[in-house]
């Protein structure tokens, strides 16, 4: 089976507790005003990924780079909620935590009729749900963008209480080859500026 893939992190500690493989899904039906990844947002585009090989890398990174869980963030991963459940499933049958940002509410996802969208849902250990606004930026809680949304503890795996939830958000920037990436939760007044490169200015024409 293969899915659309928009961006992977094997292993990063700025989208969720502890250390996580992050998978970034291309596509998603949803607009919210100042999304922040708008180039994830078309269903054409990304890179074809079998769910075999994310599968596999998955476990590789719990090999190699010691994490803890994944999370799936968007795009929207319950526009892709097949790939994402054999994911999820994948992840928490070798003892992975799962993480899963939606810009649906829990309520929507439960009203949906599609199986796979439930399939998803009973594999996710912790749920961060609703749209992003950005009129209500996220100030207190770590890992989350706007305050109207909310973090469901679907299964007792990560603690509420856990200290890791008050501290400060991070961002992480990666530089591969001729490829800049960057993940996690910037300061507000640094929303998109590393995509946004200034335009060189034009030369002076010389006077000799
Ligand atoms: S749900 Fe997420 S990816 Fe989709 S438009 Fe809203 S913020 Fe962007």
């Amino acid at each position: 089976m293969e899915t659309r893939i928009a961006q992977i992190v094997t292993c990063t500690e700025a989208e969720g507790p502890f250390q996580r493989m992050a998978i970034w899904f291309q596509g998603c039906p949803l607009r919210c005003p100042g999304c922040c990844n708008p180039e994830f947002l078309p269903f054409k585009g990304g890179e074809g990924w079998q769910v075999a090989d994310l599968i596999s890398l998955m476990l590789e990174a719990q090999q190699k780079e010691k994490i803890e869980g994944i999370s799936l963030l968007g795009g929207e991963p319950f526009a892709h909620a097949l790939a994402g459940a054999k994911i999820a499933q994948a992840a928490q049958a070798n003892n992975l935590g799962v993480m899963i940002y939606s810009g649906f509410t829990i309520e929507q996802l439960r009203e949906k009729p599609e199986s796979e969208v439930h399939e998803l849902l009973t594999a996710t250990d912790l749920l961060v749900d609703g749209p992003y606004d950005r009129e209500q930026p996220e100030t207190e809680r770590r890992w989350i963008g706007s305050q109207n949304q909310r973090v469901h503890f679907l299964t007792p795996r990560y603690d509420p209480l856990d200290p890791c939830w008050r501290m400060t958000n991070t961002l992480e920037i990666r530089v591969r080859g001729n490829e800049i990436t960057v993940n996690g939760f910037p300061a507000k007044h640094a929303l998109g500026l590393w995509k946004q490169p200034k335009p060189l200015k034009p030369e002076k024409a010389s006077s000799e």
